[in-house]
């Protein structure tokens, strides 16, 4: 029986694995066609500063499945980077935020506003990234200064000497960089601190434990502490209470971003916060 038992475990891993596969190709193919027929949209999660001013946003790309909804990004990010399809993606991404920079420099209200965008490692790894960015950002007559770009320390880790060559000519067009989900990755802090940054971004996973977890306060006052150090700019992602807004404020940190303050909202209901700031 026992043979019997491993074979017909074996059957229902090999199904399990087929269905898996079938699910990715399907997803794939949607998420081509997707890209091609524009079904994403961007969403944007107001950041403020230690006076409660509204000061920017984050840029958080949402797809609109013609049958399954609205996606967040954990529903089809990982497979679109998998398949090298986050880099039209990407683009389109850095397109659609450019031209919302260009039209808040339109309006007093907005025009001092800063765009965070993500950019993820193999759309970074682009021989042309640079120069696509550049172009984005001239084509709709943005403002460098007002994009802000949020790696990761695996952009980093894949090329270093290419990192620091893209991050530096980015830098001097005006684009500022922030390292995001901070503390999170694995690679020596002495590299890190040599990369041309401008913030550092508390990774959500540390704020959640504020401010009872000791460990966590721990973290983010030395996050915290660092940036001060370093003379960089600190954003701590996830607040979720006024809890832990009060103990980031009290320990130094410069801007917050969180459900708390306001969750990641299409750009009329950004618009219409924007007013009440
Ligand atoms: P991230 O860059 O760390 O973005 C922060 C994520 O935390 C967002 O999730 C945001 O909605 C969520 N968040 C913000 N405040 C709170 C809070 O108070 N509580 C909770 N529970 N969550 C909060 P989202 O939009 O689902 O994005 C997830 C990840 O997907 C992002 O993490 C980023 O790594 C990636 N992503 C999102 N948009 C883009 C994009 O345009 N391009 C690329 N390459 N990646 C993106
Ligand atoms: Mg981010
Ligand atoms: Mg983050
Ligand atoms: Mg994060």
């Amino acid at each position: 029986h026992a043979k019997e038992d491993g074979r017909n475990a074996l059957r229902f891993f090999e199904v399990a694995m087929q269905t898996e596969l079938t699910l990715r190709t399907i997803l794939e193919t949607e998420l081509r066609i997707g890209i091609e027929k524009c079904e994403f949209v961007l969403f944007y999660q107001p950041q403020f500063n230690r006076e409660n001013q509204l000061i920017g946003a984050e840029a958080l790309v949402r797809w609109q499945h013609p049958t399954r909804g609205l996606l967040a990004p954990a529903d089809f990010i990982k497979v679109a980077e998998e398949t090298g399809l986050i880099v039209p993606l990407g683009q389109w991404i850095l397109k659609s935020a450019c031209k919302q920079l260009a039209l808040w420099q339109e309006g007093l209200e907005s025009n001092h506003l800063v765009l965070a965008v993500n950019v993820s490692a193999r759309q970074f790894a682009q021989k042309d990234f640079v120069e696509t960015t550049l172009k984005a950002l001239e084509l709709v007559k943005a403002p460098p200064e007002k994009l802000k770009l949020e790696i990761t320390e695996s952009i980093v880790l894949d090329d270093i000497s290419d990192a620091f060559m893209k991050m530096g000519s980015l830098k001097n067009a005006g684009i500022t960089f922030s390292l995001d989900d901070f503390g999170t990755g694995s690679s020596s802090l002495s590299y890190l601190t040599r990369l041309p940054l401008d913030q550092l971004k508390i990774d959500k996973s540390f704020v959640d434990g504020l401010p009872e977890r000791k460990q966590d306060a721990l973290v983010a006052q030395t996050i915290i502490n660092m940036a001060k150090g370093l003379d960089l700019h600190v954003v701590a992602e996830g607040v979720e209470n006024t809890e832990q807004l009060t103990f980031l404020i009290h320990h130094g940190c410069d801007a917050f971003q969180g459900y708390h303050l306001g969750r990641p909202m299409p750009i009329a209901l950004f618009t219409t916060v924007l007013s009440v700031y």
